[in-house]
């Protein structure tokens, strides 16, 4: 495995059984050879990848099954959100296109709703 396999595979650890971010953030500094504090960088924007990517799929095999579905932006509400992130509650096509992460360290995530 290279490095970038590793990763993927304890991001996807992360999302399948209970582990804490400081877990995570150790395991991805391990992997990386980076300091504590650029592998939380790394961990977080990974994490919100892998997440948007379930949420995708997901929201994808609903639309395959003849629903319609819509795509919502979620920030966090725990710290300022920046302008790049400034969605929340919009709807694709609304501002934004691409899914999160938009940058290192982006915690927005993708909500679906029943058309
Ligand atoms: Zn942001
Ligand atoms: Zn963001």
């Amino acid at each position: 495995m290279n490095d970038q396999e590793r990763l993927a595979a304890v991001i996807q650890e992360f999302m399948d059984r209970p582990m804490t971010m400081g877990e995570l953030t150790n395991a991805v500094a391990k992997i990386l050879g980076l300091a504590a504090d650029q592998a939380n960088e790394i961990a977080v924007t990974e994490l919100t990848r892998a997440y948007a990517m379930k949420s995708k799929a997901e929201a994808d095999e609903v639309r395959a099954s003849g629903f319609e579905v819509l795509d919502i932006w979620r920030t966090t509400n725990d710290e300022l959100v920046c302008e790049l992130c400034d969605h929340e509650g919009k709807v694709r096509g609304d501002g934004w296109n691409e899914c999160p992460p938009v940058h290192p360290g982006c915690r927005c995530s993708v909500e679906h709703e029943a058309a």
